[in-house]
């Protein structure tokens, strides 16, 4: 069987044998990425339109207290530059990305002790206030059920933790001895019984992974059917052991991306920055590929070359307003429009309701925010 039958089958029955998927994986055929990939676009467009979400990601403190061997922000890096965000600073990176148009807003940050629960609880507290009609996403790393509970009352919505990896051998060559594969996966467990939207996923190409460690993460993303999917690919840091590992591939990434979309049709997947560092179309290619979601960075310019979890890092230097209108015209190009919306995940029983939630047909990119503020009501 060719690498299009697979694709045909992947796309028909929503799954592939453990051969098969690893055929898919290893193949070598370059046809066949862009087969999956038009299989991809056509089960997206069934649920979810043309449209693309954005997430304004606001990276908050750059501390951490895990000293994860990949990581550029690990603990054990001496060199790295820290900071932290006050309250009223991330109100005012959520208070610009307003204006431009975003409705979700993603707090991002090491695993920082002085960001407490109170503390946490505030600023949730304080974006869901003032923004009643936005999604606050967080992504603060391992925390302790009740922890997660509390935030979740405050009202925060969504939660990102990467598994990183479904293979606990696997994960033991990412991590130190102080972390815990079962502790990740049971704060997974934990959002999700809390009832976050939960997104999870891995680097491709991290140090050590093989085939096999993907067909397993594969099969966790469809066991525990996350609302949202993160992957991107390794991109290594000059300050960690794996500073001379070489980055992941583009074009496998690309091929996940497609199998994750088909694999689960309704997850919200998005074309990750790591995509377009390693690639100057990577997220073009990324929303190509099935991915419906961006993730302009909303941080204040100031602070943004400090949160380097990997090296060569793209978009540290422009305001948030150059970012959407870069984004904004780069993805008209693909033939997709970014939208105004919360871009909440939309399960199998709402896709005949789905283009009611849609919004109206975009313009295009050049009418949109050419001054890099004054973006359409209902568009940015
Ligand atoms: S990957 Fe996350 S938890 Fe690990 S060191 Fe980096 S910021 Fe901390």
């Amino acid at each position: 069987m060719n690498g299009n039958h697979l694709a045909d089958k992947l796309a028909q029955t929503g799954n592939l044998s453990d051969e098969e998927l690893t055929e898919v994986l290893l193949s070598e055929d370059p046809a066949l990425g862009g087969y999956l990939a038009a299989k991809a676009r056509e089960v997206r467009e069934r649920v979810y339109g043309k449209d693309v979400y954005i997430r304004g990601l606001i990276e908050f403190t750059n501390y951490c207290r895990n000293n994860c061997y990949y990581c550029g922000i690990r603990s054990g890096n001496a060199h790295a530059d820290r900071y932290r965000l006050d309250e009223e600073e991330i109100l005012s990176s959520c208070s610009s990305g307003y204006a431009l148009g975003f409705r979700t807003f993603v707090l991002q940050g090491g695993e920082d002790p002085y960001f407490t629960d109170e503390r946490m609880i505030s600023i949730v507290s304080a974006i869901k206030k003032n923004w009643p009609d936005c999604a606050v996403t967080l992504s603060v790393g391992e925390r302790e059920k009740e922890s997660y509970q509390k935030l979740f009352d405050a009202g925060a919505d969504r939660y990102l933790l990467r598994h990183e990896t479904a293979d606990p051998g696997h994960y033991r060559m990412l991590h130190p001895e102080a972390m815990s594969f079962e502790h990740r996966m049971q704060c997974l467990q934990n959002l999700r019984e809390i009832g976050y939207q939960v997104g999870c996923g891995m680097m491709v190409g991290s140090p050590g992974q093989r085939a096999e460690h993907l067909l397993k993460d594969l099969r966790f993303l469809q066991e525990f059917r996350p609302e949202m999917v993160g992957i991107g690919p390794f991109i290594p840091h000059r300050e960690t052991k794996y500073a001379d590992y070489e980055a992941g591939s583009v074009n496998l990434t690309l091929r996940l991306l497609s199998v994750i979309r088909l694999l689960l049709p309704e997850v919200l997947l998005p074309a990750t920055t790591a995509l377009g560092t390693v690639d100057p179309k990577g997220r073009e290619k990324g929303i190509l590929a099935g991915a419906n979601v961006v993730m302009p960075n909303l941080s204040p310019t100031g602070v943004r070359e400090k949160y380097l979890l990997y090296d060569n890092k793209i978009c540290t230097g422009d305001e948030a307003a150059e970012c959407i209108r870069c984004l904004t015209a780069r993805i008209s190009g693909t033939g997709y429009r970014i939208v105004k919306s919360r871009g909440d995940h939309i399960t199998e029983d709402s896709f005949d309701n789905a283009s009611d939630t849609l919004m109206p047909e975009v313009e295009g990119a050049t009418a949109l925010g050419t001054d890099g503020t004054a973006l359409p009501q209902d568009k940015v």
